[in-house]
């Protein structure tokens, strides 16, 4: 089997299909794990720019959080968070537990990745293809694999043009009709004196910011003055295209409206376009699955387009091809 994708959701998909005894290929784009959980370093300083922290309600997946308590790879975040709503800070709504991988976010996906038999990066994807095998899945450099069964975890609008059956194309198309992911610009800056006094961390409901966050408040990661912004939705549609200089001033201007932070200098910043965010309406189904072809499609926007969804989603995804997949080969 092939899974396209080793963010959370691939990977849980991969481990939970080898678990049942299946053969289980992993391929991303990227140089390492972790998808959109993603650790970015300069110098001595490390932003996690993508997912800041998750929350687990599901049975399942609380039980895997607790197991990488235990192994070290989480700790819970009990950060002071606030709310910035007309030009003042009151603590957030109290949220059920949240948490951070150690000593980055990528770190789980990191960890999950080690444990898989067949992980491969610098692995893009160009065109997957029916075969007589199930599927052929081709690299960009050519290089190809042959599976019986498909996972693709890519966000929604990167699955058509995988794909290259056009019956195919037009029923996951209508499938994935309705879902429109957003974009997020994210701003790594490291400045001179906190950007909130008493704080590590806000939820930002004015201006052009949706979140800010004093990277080296969460557990695990060094102390440095190292802060991610992520602007709002809204913000980075408009800015789309804009040059990532222009974005990081323009998100810096906007840091400077926050209460108290009028006189913050900047040593570095440097900014970051996430093309495809989180789902503004993600789906309810945990996987999309075309039975005929042996397809699943999995990833947080088919439950709820957060981390915790990432990791139910690719369970959900394994739960449909292992009920149809052959039964494993017995060794020997
Ligand atoms: C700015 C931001 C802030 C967020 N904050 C939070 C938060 O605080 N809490 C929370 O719970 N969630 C948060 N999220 C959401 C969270 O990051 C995602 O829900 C989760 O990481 C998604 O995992 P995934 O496996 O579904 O997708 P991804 O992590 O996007 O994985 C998809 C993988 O597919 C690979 N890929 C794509 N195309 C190809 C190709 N052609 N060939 C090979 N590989 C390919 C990519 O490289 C990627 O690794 C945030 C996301 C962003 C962007």
């Amino acid at each position: 089997m092939a899974v396209i994708g080793a963010g959370l959701a691939g990977l849980s998909a991969a481990r939970a299909l080898e678990d049942q005894g299946h053969q289980v290929v992993v391929v991303d784009k990227a140089r390492g794990p972790g998808g959109r959980m993603a650790t970015r370093r300069y110098e001595a300083w490390r932003f996690d720019h993508g997912a800041q922290y998750f929350t687990a309600r599901d049975p399942q997946f609380l039980q895997q959080v607790m197991a990488w308590c235990e192994s070290g790879h989480v700790e819970p975040w009990g950060g002071r968070i606030g709310v910035v709503e007309n030009g003042r800070i009151a603590s957030a709504p109290a949220e059920t537990e949240r948490f951070v991988a150690v000593p980055g976010m990528s770190s789980i996906c990191r960890a999950l990745a080690r444990e898989l038999a067949d992980c491969r990066f610098e692995w893009r994807v160009r065109q997957v293809a029916l075969s007589d095998a199930g599927w052929r899945v081709e690299a960009m450099d050519g290089r190809t694999i042959e599976a019986d069964a498909l996972v693709i975890t890519t966000p929604p609008d990167q699955v058509t043009p995988l794909l290259a059956d056009p019956g195919l194309i037009a029923t996951v198309g209508q499938a994935l009709h309705d879902l429109v992911m957003e974009p997020c610009w994210a701003l790594m800056a490291v400045l001179d004196q906190p950007l909130l006094a008493d704080w590590d961390a806000a939820f930002v409901n004015e201006g052009s910011l949706a979140w800010v966050c004093n990277q080296a408040a969460r557990p695990g990661r060094p102390a440095a003055p190292a802060w991610v912004l992520h602007a709002t939705s809204e913000w980075s549609r408009t800015h789309l295209e804009t040059g990532a200089a222009q974005v990081v001033d323009g998100l810096l201007d906007a840091a400077r409206l926050l209460p108290g932070a009028a006189s913050v200098h900047v040593e570095f910043a440097a900014a970051h376009r996430w093309r495809y965010s989180r789902a503004r309406q993600p789906l309810e189904s945990g996987a999309l699955w075309f039975e005929q072809q042996r397809l699943a499609l999995a990833g947080d926007w088919c439950a709820g387009s957060r981390v915790e969804g990432a990791f139910l989603s690719g369970i959900a995804a394994s739960r449909r091809i292992g009920a149809v997949g052959d039964p494993p080969t017995p060794a020997g």
